[in-house]
């Protein structure tokens, strides 16, 4: 049984920076992941075993590298399972007699009312995984026709970003990047159509620069990774003070390099372009579909296009596709249809074009992936780099696919190929990709 873990207390676990290796040393319990619901006898008796059960649920979740947890009661039972990497995979059923102490015990290490039951409630616990690490969860209870359903996110708290190395940009990209790093203004904007860890990549720009000589200020939310000498702010826009309001403040900061969470608006969007041309480095983000995209919701944000022209240095786009379990995949050789269409796509950046060899999950799957074939997720990219003929085009009012069209031609790597790269480098499956990227 593992641990109580809501206690500051120290173990005697050595300082290790994998938290699968510490996972094993902590809890100690060698639970097998199960891909299949089973009800769990053991969790019936008392208080006691209600908190410890939630104490496993919670570092299982963690080891697994789930996103979310969800408590789900039924008519008959609880079901409780894992988000990982997007999909679901179940780890228990519990007895439906527990429900109000199971809800009460998740309640009560939220600060949450455990007497409001017709409500949504949500906040969140500070989950001490070990004396110097703590993972925030983000509790959501919600009153369902049976009883009160619970999600629980995970939200990992990095103590250091990923080096640039380490987020598979292939190297006609890294080039670009770099090069607009070395500019002490303009705007740079990491672009997505919905929620995805766009902060990984911001934040693995961000502790490219030195922080000791710059200053280095953040609007957060929430704050996610915490850089030394770095000033991140905790963003709160429930008071009166709105998210303009906090960028007009921080810019009395004097910063050098400004981190904005998201742009949403148009005074947001213009405070920022307005301070990217004043002297400072501003990184944002944006939700669209494309890099080429991103410039025309700028115009629509009512931004002076020569404005955004003389700001912009370039916008990465990005998603994420599942990566293939090491343990479970199969080599084969891309039979001639699909190596002519991955010819047609990519041939410029193979050197070997006579013999392609993909992978694709084995026929039974392993214990590591919970039997899903896949294990984390990839990063796949388009770097949209601004240049005169794109300016012009902007200026004129363009398209955007007349824009993507002269990117492309200025070499431009559309995000399409470079997730065909990343097949072709055997990170993933060309089903994976196809089903990710062309809909
Ligand atoms: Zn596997």
């Amino acid at each position: 049984m593992a641990m109580l873990n809501f206690t500051n207390k120290k173990t005697p676990v050595q300082a290790k920076s994998n938290i699968d290796d510490l996972f094993k040393i902590q809890s100690g319990s060698g639970k097998k992941a199960k891909s299949h619901l089973t009800i769990d006898d053991t969790y019936k008796e008392d208080d006691e075993n209600i908190i410890s059960f939630v104490n496993d649920t919670f570092l299982q979740a963690i080891s697994r590298w789930a996103s979310d947890i969800h408590l789900e009661p039924t008519n008959k039972d609880i079901r409780v399972r894992f988000r990982i990497d997007g999909n679901f995979i179940g780890y228990k059923n519990l007895a439906i007699e527990k429900l109000d102490s199971l809800i009460a015990r998740i309640k009560i290490l939220a600060y949450l009312r455990t007497d409001e039951h017709r409500l949504p409630q949500d906040w969140k616990i500070n989950f001490n995984l070990f004396w110097w690490k703590t993972i925030d969860l983000r509790v959501s209870v919600m009153p369902t026709i049976y009883w009160e359903k619970c999600v629980v996110r995970v939200l990992k708290k990095e103590e250091k970003p990923l080096e640039l190395k380490d987020l598979w940009i292939l190297p006609y990209n890294l080039v670009k990047i770099k090069k607009h790093l070395k500019n002490s203004h303009g705007m740079i904007l990491a672009v997505w159509p919905t929620w995805s860890w766009k902060s990984t990549t911001l934040f693995s720009l961000l502790s490219q620069f030195n922080a000791e000589e710059n200053n280095i200020a953040t609007l957060e939310d929430p704050v996610e990774y915490r850089i030394p000498w770095v000033n991140h702010t905790q963003i709160n826009t429930e008071i009166w003070f709105d998210f303009p309001n906090w960028l007009r403040a921080l810019l009395r900061q004097d910063p050098d390099i400004i981190m904005v969470w998201e742009i949403r608006d148009e005074k947001t969007a213009k405070l920022a372009i307005e301070a990217s041309i004043t002297g400072h480095l501003v990184f944002s983000t944006l939700h669209t579909n494309s890099a080429a995209h991103t410039i025309q919701r700028l115009v629509n944000l009512w931004v002076d296009p020569l404005l955004i022209s003389s700001a912009l240095r370039f916008i990465i786009s990005q998603r994420l596709v599942r990566k293939l379990c090491p343990h479970c995949k199969e080599k084969y050789l891309a039979e001639e249809k699909v190596k002519e269409s991955i010819l047609w796509k990519i041939w410029r950046y193979l050197q070997n074009k006579e013999e392609i060899y993909l992978y694709k999950e084995r026929e039974w799957g392993c214990e590591k992936c919970n039997n899903t074939w896949f294990k984390w997720r990839v990063w796949v990219y388009e770097v949209l780099e601004m240049n005169e003929k794109i300016e012009t085009l902007l200026l004129k009012n363009a398209s955007r696919t007349q824009i993507e069209i002269q990117a492309i031609w200025d070499w431009m790597v559309t995000i399409k190929q470079d997730a065909l790269l990343k097949a072709v480098m055997w990170e993933t499956t060309i089903k994976e990709v196809l089903s990710a990227l062309w809909d």
